[in-house]
């Protein structure tokens, strides 16, 4: 599809470093022509609908459902009838219900890849290589956990909430599907799962597995639909919501909640630092910059949307950078040798555009590499600004697309006070060759993750979350437990 092109000037890429077309084969994927809302371990005929498509051609894919708040409700109140006798088996009862849901998802982990390629736009290698993995990786965790809350908090009774509303955005559909529904079902809770509206298909297909594993019918229920579902949700008779997307709707959660008793935890927005010093392994941490904003098109909460790099090496770093970008092959998400795929649906693209734009429009200097991109579909160009001051919204909005705003800084002092100068603080990266400063800048940066030396690196045993607008409560590791749980926990 897209090929990189000769580079004009004295950047040396090779003049015909181009590729085959090594497309994964859709074949994998048997998908329905319609999806109903799965409930009670069965499918109910929806009232309303809607068509899914994929973001890399446009094309419809599945017919799904949008579901009222009377389905939602009746979700809510099936799950609380499944909760009593889930919570009443043993943890390690329960554990197996989880073992086994992780085999599944890596027996048939090309499937899933394929559909969340097929569906969400990211490429084939990332949705392999990453998203299933860990998905399995977090069941497999949490599995280990079920019988052993009494451990993992001594004396304090931990005991499940009861029905868990769980909302979930569209750039890591399964993998934060995993993140919601592993902890929830180690601790005993029953869930009701809202997907992202342009991303439902593997939540779809993971009711198949659940299926398969023979989880009591009620314990997992997943309705699809827009927003208007998951307000929904949220308004529902539920115990605790978890939440992840953009901090517009955890505040508008947060507010709705206040008062009713209800838990919640909120996984939302980021503008991480990603700090360079000049004693760094210059060209690991060019690609420690690449995979920290263009790895799923920048449609990452805790991608390295703000780099800062020590105004000594910023010259060179800047330049390898470009040099690295114009070999990042864009096209089709299916292809196996794609970097970067499609964005995710219209509405991010306008917003990616827009913000763009405003970049230009305040005076940073923008450099695409050049690259082909798909006519049909939705399709944004690797992008990084230079001469960003601070104030520039490109540099203090949170785009979610693959653009990379470049600021520099002098002294570790001032990378730190640059670096907290954000509403966020979900994560942030550090170059460096001293372990000492690494030490000192991750005592100091306020972000729950710090990444040292390495980017967007992620386990299921270490716990993710953040500070200040990019919210509160814990998921992954033991901490991850905790917002599931009743008792003094805390
Ligand atoms: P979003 O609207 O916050 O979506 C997150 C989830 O919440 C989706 O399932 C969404 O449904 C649902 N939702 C929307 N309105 C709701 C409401 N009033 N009550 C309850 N649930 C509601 O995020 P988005 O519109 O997809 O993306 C907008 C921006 O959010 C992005 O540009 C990015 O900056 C940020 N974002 C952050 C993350 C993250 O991981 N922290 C993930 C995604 C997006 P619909 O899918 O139907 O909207
Ligand atoms: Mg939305």
């Amino acid at each position: 599809m897209t090929e990189v092109e000769k580079r004009r000037g004295a950047a040396p890429v090779p003049r015909d470093w181009t590729y085959a077309p090594a497309p994964e084969s859709r074949e994998i994927v048997a998908l329905h022509e319609r999806y109903g809302l799965f409930v009670g371990g069965e499918w109910l005929e929806p009232t309303e609908t809607y068509t899914t498509v994929s973001p890399a051609d446009e094309e419809p894919l599945a017919t799904v459902a949008q579901a009222t708040p009377a389905e939602v409700t009746h979700a809510v109140a099936v799950a609380r009838e499944a909760f009593i006798d889930w919570s009443a088996l043993p943890g390690s009862e329960r554990a197996k219900y989880l073992f086994r849901i992780a085999r599944i998802l890596q027996e048939r982990s090309r499937e899933f890849a394929v559909l969340e390629s097929l569906n969400g736009g990211k490429p084939i290698k990332e949705s392999r290589d990453v998203d299933l993995p860990l998905a399995a990786a977090h069941f497999f965790y949490y599995a280990g956990w079920a019988d052993k809350l009494e451990y993992a908090f001594p004396n304090r009774e931990p005991r499940p909430l009861g029905v868990a509303g769980q909302i979930i955005p569209w750039n890591f559909p399964l993998l934060m599907l995993a993140w919601k529904i592993a902890p929830a079902l180690a601790t005993g809770n029953t869930v009701v799962l809202k997907p992202a509206e342009t991303t439902p298909l593997t939540a779809l297909l993971f009711c198949d597995v659940v299926c398969q594993a023979e989880l009591p019918p009620g314990v997992v229920n997943i309705v699809t639909g827009d927003g208007a579902a998951g307000a929904a949700l949220v308004d529902a008779d539920v115990d605790k919501i978890a939440f992840t997307g953009s901090t517009e709707v955890g505040k508008a959660i947060q507010r709705r909640l206040a008062g009713t008793g209800k838990k919640l935890t909120l996984e939302l927005g980021g503008k991480a630092a990603n700090i360079v010093f000049d004693d760094a392994a210059i060209d690991q941490a060019v690609e420690g910059i690449v995979n920290g904003i263009y790895f799923n098109q920048g449609h990452v909460c805790c991608a390295g949307s703000r780099l800062f790099v020590q105004e000594s090496v910023a010259e060179a770093v800047v330049d390898k950078l470009k040099r690295r970008m114009a070999t990042l092959r864009v096209g089709d998400p299916l292809d196996k040798n794609t970097d970067v795929g499609a964005i995710n649906s219209r509405q991010q693209l306008d917003k990616i555009e827009e913000l763009v734009a405003a970049g230009r429009a305040e005076g940073a200097e923008i450099y695409q590499p050049p690259c082909r991109l798909p006519e049909r579909g939705y399709w944004f160009a690797p992008t990084v600004f230079t001469n960003v001051a601070q104030s520039y919204r490109i540099a203090q909005e949170e785009i979610f697309g693959p653009v990379l705003s470049v600021l520099t800084f002098r002294t570790p002092d001032e990378a730190v006070e640059k670096a907290n100068n954000t509403p966020y603080g979900l994560s942030a990266g550090v170059w460096t060759e001293k372990g000492s400063r690494i030490l000192w800048m991750a005592e100091r940066l306020r972000a729950g993750v710090v990444w040292a030396n390495t980017y967007n690196r992620f386990d299921p045993a270490s716990p993710f979350g953040g500070y200040k607008e990019s919210g509160f409560g814990r998921e992954g590791g033991r901490h991850g437990l905790a917002p599931y749980l009743a008792g003094a926990v805390q």
